[in-house]
């Protein structure tokens, strides 16, 4: 990879949002290397669609700078701020916000037309930009005859259509159908890579930020909670919060037990003395040391298995079919794990069988301070008749 291939194309630098006495997002730093696609994921209101807006110009925000291929956009300090339409990035938005009196093609050409291109330029970058999408047979309906799938490739291609340096998503796929989503993020993704455009997605939807993503961003209340490539934010979710939101996890806590790690493995006892082996992954425990281990990465066996370590006997309690999986509760050291398999056939309830955890997959999480806030107990109240004067 060529190093103007690595070069971040957009910075973003102690970005702070407020809204009046609400913090919206920040203080966050991040930056989109050239031709990646990131994607901001979070539950609602946690900032992805405000970030987003700032990046694009849509938003003001209350400090931090905005740099795009190392020009400045936004400077709260320098009092710099590029306007939207100056910045060389196209949005596309949930609602297609596309034109129901117009063509497909008078859509398209529309961004064009506003940037006085010639005829042939914008005869010649509509076609391109509706084949990209495979709807270039569409040109001349009219844009209030296409469904949702269609629309939202129309606004795609109206976004793509003067080539912009940077593509902004903001939950795009949220108004189609679940087969649609599927197959659209597949198209999305594509068209991405063959485009080799920079791209920001924004996406609460767990499934399309892993398919979609080369890295993603998971935020949490305004703030980043963590940052990484997709597998390694599934796989190694670095507090309880990624864990629970990034899939289904089972979280195990106890006190981790320096006397028994081995092979760089360290060692956690969990309730009923029941030994469990995973992965520091360089991290620091949080009060309560704690591991994740996803519902996937659990297994179970009819016969015992020769693995020494992560191996117990258990007493299967319940079984869910969810279609393409079942998932088995089990009972394990007086409390519940959860197992997902796709295994067509479900131990019985009630039956015993071995549950074995390689323990690459049993991450040590860290402490997570928001949950640790709201659990922790109140500060003590002030005294309050201390200091009052005694009669
Ligand atoms: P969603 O997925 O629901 O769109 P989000 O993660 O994109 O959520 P934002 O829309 O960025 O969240 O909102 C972040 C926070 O800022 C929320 O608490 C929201 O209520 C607040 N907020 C957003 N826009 C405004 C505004 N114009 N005025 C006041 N508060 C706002």
């Amino acid at each position: 990879m060529a190093d103007s291939d690595r070069a971040p194309e957009i910075e973003v630098e102690g970005l702070v949002i407020r809204y009046g006495a609400v913090a919206a997002v920040g203080p966050v730093n991040f930056s989109v290397t050239r031709g990646e696609q990131l994607t901001l994921l979070g539950p609602s209101g946690c900032g992805k669609t405000t970030t987003l807006r700032a990046i694009a110009g849509l938003e003001r925000p209350t400090a931090g700078a905005i740099r795009i291929r190392g020009d400045t956009v936004y400077d709260a300090s320098r009092r710099i701020n590029v306007p939207a339409e100056r910045r060389g990035l196209s949005m596309v938005f949930q609602s297609y916000a596309i034109w129901p009196h117009m063509t497909v093609f008078e859509n398209v050409a529309y961004g064009l037309r506003v940037r006085n291109a010639s005829a042939a330029e914008i005869d010649d970058k509509v076609r391109h930009a509706l084949d990209l999408v495979k709807m270039g047979a569409y040109a001349s309906r009219n844009a209030s005859q296409l469904s949702g799938g269609q629309q939202q490739r129309v606004a795609v291609a109206r976004a793509c259509a003067f080539s912009p340096k940077v593509l902004l998503f903001d939950e795009p796929l949220s108004n189609l159908d679940a087969k649609l989503r599927a197959q659209m993020r597949i198209e999305l993704r594509e068209l991405q890579h063959r485009l080799g455009v920079t791209s920001v997605y924004v996406t609460h939807d767990l499934e399309e930020a892993l398919a979609m993503s080369d890295r993603i961003i998971v935020m949490r209340g305004g703030h980043i909670e963590q940052v990484g490539p997709a597998a390694d934010i599934y796989n190694y979710p670095r507090t309880a919060f990624v864990a629970d939101f990034v899939g289904s996890a089972n979280l195990i806590s106890g006190r981790l037990r320096a006397d028994l790690a081995r092979d760089g493995l360290i060692a956690l006892e969990a309730d009923a003395g029941r030994i469990l082996y995973g992965e520091a992954r360089g991290r620091e425990a949080g009060p309560t040391p704690t591991m994740s281990v996803r519902t996937v990465h659990l297994q179970l066996n009819s016969t015992q298995p020769t693995a020494s370590i992560n191996v117990w006997p258990v007493r299967v309690r319940r079984t869910v079919f969810l279609g393409d999986l079942t998932q088995v509760h089990v009972e394990w050291g007086g409390r519940e794990l959860v197992v997902r398999q796709t295994a067509s056939t479900a131990p019985a309830e009630g039956s015993t069988a071995y549950l074995s955890i390689d323990p690459a997959r049993c991450v040590l999480l860290e402490a997570d301070a928001a949950t640790e806030a709201e659990q922790a107990p109140p500060p003590p109240t002030a005294p309050i008749v201390a200091d009052l004067p005694i009669e």
